[in-house]
């Protein structure tokens, strides 16, 4: 071939080449093809004679200056660089720039060109950098804990703050020197019987496999504390044995869980160990959905369908005025969230029985509301208090009788004192003026006469004082019983002195809230009693105390008597009880009974000690809060 058919030949390939060629001077274009007038879009007429400049954007004109200086100077060989398209349109048009310098005689003389249209290549490029770094933001900002994880080397690749965070790491560079065998330990509290160890020892092949799967876990923070995890192995390039691992923790989740569940465990237990009867019951059908073992047991039943069986005229007795009663509390339950319930029922087979407990509502079902019973068989305690109701009935009677007697006797005593004061009178009137006329026996007769009717007196103003006790309200204020015992033995010094009898009195406290004249009878009764009933052979000694106890004082008055037999001691309480006749001992037996009534009014207490033939002591209370 010519050289002239060569020349056309390049002619050929430069002009219709499809990359853009051109040649610069002094940055100027001095030769272009179409390709290239395609690339700058300007037409070939005028894009000769152009300066390359006056297609680039300013902000980029700086980076090929430096180039095209460099290449002049033969300190670049080549430079390429995607610029953005100097012109008049919108849209943004990328251009590739290829420069080699033109060398004659080893002097770059001018500079060549090459050019294409770049701008789907680098908007893919653009497209790839946005999608990673929005892939970066999410990694970053998730709040799933994610590692980039290595199975195959054991090592993390990347982790996002979350993931640091839960594992207690400050950057990457510390996380790094760990692996998966140091954050997940090899026991745990939380699953004692497992080795984590042995657990996770598969994962590896399994992302070697492609496989993606679930897994829970545990992980270790760096501060020791242990969270349980749920995750998600992902592989990304599985044949290197890389894999994502995203990660929550569900430790409180976990924990919530296990409470419920206990709680529920606990409630299950109290429902079926309940002493009460527990019946959920549905109150549109009035059947029992659920109940625990001592429900059936109540009823009589011995399984559940048995009492599904039982209608509510099955658990009534017959007539049972408490139908209309149960239907209302049932009502009732259901509209105030509880009711209160007692009613007897019929245990199936048995006899009837009494049950009390409570109805409480269930509304966590609006539209189906049901209501729950909690019984107890209380038939002995019901029984026991209608016993009790029936004795105070028989109380109150005997009570009413009682004060009745009590006011005929005051009545009766107070009236009697005329006539007998008229038989003593008279028959000792009689006894003065036959003095000298009767036999020595019919003296003996009238003075029997006399004294039967001493008697009798004695005995009605004793009765007559026992009767006032209870119709005289107590007047309680601040007492020295020291001063009172004194002004008493001066009162009854004769007899003291005739008995011989050593009184021994110890320390009594200032003062003492009682009604006076009251306590000094009981004193007076008492210490008259210690030396009436003293042993004819011996002197009589009287020790009298009083001791501090919490709520009360308690006195007592101590003798060297006679004693009483174990067997009376409760009896000689009584009133006209007594141990012994008037030739004996002279008295009405109406003193203790007194003194007993005294006591009761003052809140306290009256018993004994005694021994017989040794002596007794009769202790009282006085309770402290009268005053
Ligand atoms: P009375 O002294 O008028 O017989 P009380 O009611 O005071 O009546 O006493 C009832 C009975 O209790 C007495 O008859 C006596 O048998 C017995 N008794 C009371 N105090 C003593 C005492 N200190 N020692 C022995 N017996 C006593």
């Amino acid at each position: 071939m010519n050289i002239k058919a060569q020349e056309s030949i390049y002619k050929t390939l430069v002009e219709e080449n499809a990359a853009g060629l051109f040649h610069l001077e002094n940055d100027i274009i001095t030769y272009a093809n179409r390709s290239f007038s395609e690339v700058v879009r300007v037409s070939l007429n005028e894009l000769i004679g152009t300066s390359i400049y006056d297609y680039i954007l300013p902000d980029e004109k700086n980076i090929l200056i430096e180039a095209i200086e460099k290449i002049k100077k033969g300190k670049l060989e080549k430079f390429n660089y995607d610029f953005k398209l100097n012109h008049d349109a919108d849209e943004v048009i990328y251009f590739s720039m290829h420069l080699t310098p033109y060398t004659q005689s080893k002097e770059v003389t001018s500079i060549v060109g090459a050019s294409r249209d770049a701008t789907s290549r680098a908007m893919k490029n653009i497209e790839m950098l946005k999608a990673k770094s929005r892939f970066e933001a999410l990694f970053r900002n998730m709040i799933d804990g994610i590692l980039i994880y290595n199975y195959a080397e054991e090592k993390i690749l990347d982790c996002n703050e979350t993931a640091l965070e839960m594992f207690g790491y400050e950057d990457y560079e510390a996380i790094s020197k760990i692996n998966r065998f140091d954050f997940i330990p090899k026991k745990s509290h939380f699953f004692p019987d497992m080795d984590l160890h042995e657990a996770t020892k598969g994962h590896g092949q399994r992302v070697m496999n492609g496989e993606a799967f679930h897994t829970p876990g545990i992980i270790n923070h760096k501060s020791g504390v242990q969270k349980i995890v749920s995750g998600n192995v992902v592989p990304t390039f599985h044949q290197y044995g890389e894999a994502f691992v995203i990660f929550h923790d569900i430790t409180k989740r976990v924990l919530d869980k296990r409470t419920k569940q206990q709680t529920e465990k606990r409630y299950k237990d109290i429902f079926q160990n309940s002493h009460e009867a527990i019946i959920y019951i549905d109150p549109e059908s009035m059947r029992p959905i659920l109940c625990n073992p001592n429900a059936l047991e109540l009823m009589g039943v011995s399984s559940f369908e048995e009492l599904v069986q039982l209608s509510i005229d099955d658990v009534l007795p017959e007539n049972s005025p408490d139908k209309v009663y149960l239907i209302k509390s049932i009502q009732k339950a259901l509209k105030e969230g509880k009711c209160e319930v007692s009613l007897t029922l019929k245990k199936q087979n048995q006899k009837s029985m009494r049950v009390s407990g409570m109805f409480v509502s269930d509304l966590s079902d609006k539209k189906n509301p049901k209501f729950i019973a909690f019984l107890r068989d209380v038939t002995t305690l019901y029984e026991a208090q209608e016993a009790i109701k029936n004795k105070n009935q028989e109380l109150e009677k005997y009570i009413e009788s009682n004060l009745q007697l009590e006011n005929f006797a005051y009545f009766a005593s107070h009236d009697l004192q005329t006539p007998l004061r008229s038989i003593t009178s008279f028959t000792q009137l009689l006894e003065r003026r036959l003095k000298d006329r009767i036999s020595e026996e019919e003296k003996e007769f009238m003075s029997f006469i006399t004294s039967s009717a001493i008697n009798m007196q004695n005995l009605i103003n004793d009765l007559l004082s026992y009767s006032r006790t209870n119709t005289t309200a107590i007047n309680i204020t601040e007492v020295s019983v020291k001063m009172l015992l004194e002004q008493l033995f001066i009162e009854m010094s004769s007899t003291i002195e005739e008995k011989q009898a050593e009184i021994i009195m110890h320390p009594f406290p200032e003062s003492i809230g009682l009604d006076e004249t009251k306590i000094r009878q009981v004193f007076q009764n008492l210490i008259t009693n210690a030396l009436k009933f003293s042993k004819p052979d011996q002197r009589p000694k009287i020790v009298i105390s009083c001791q501090n106890k919490r709520n009360e004082w308690v006195f007592s008055i101590e003798d060297n008597g006679i004693g009483i037999k174990q067997e009376f001691q409760e009896k000689i309480f009584l009133l006209f009880k007594r141990l012994h006749t008037s030739q004996e001992y002279e008295g009405t037996g109406i003193g203790l009974a007194m003194v007993k009534k005294i006591i009761s009014q003052h809140k306290g207490r009256i018993w004994l000690k005694s021994e017989y033939d040794k002596g007794s002591t009769f202790f009282f209370s006085i309770n402290k809060k009268l005053s």
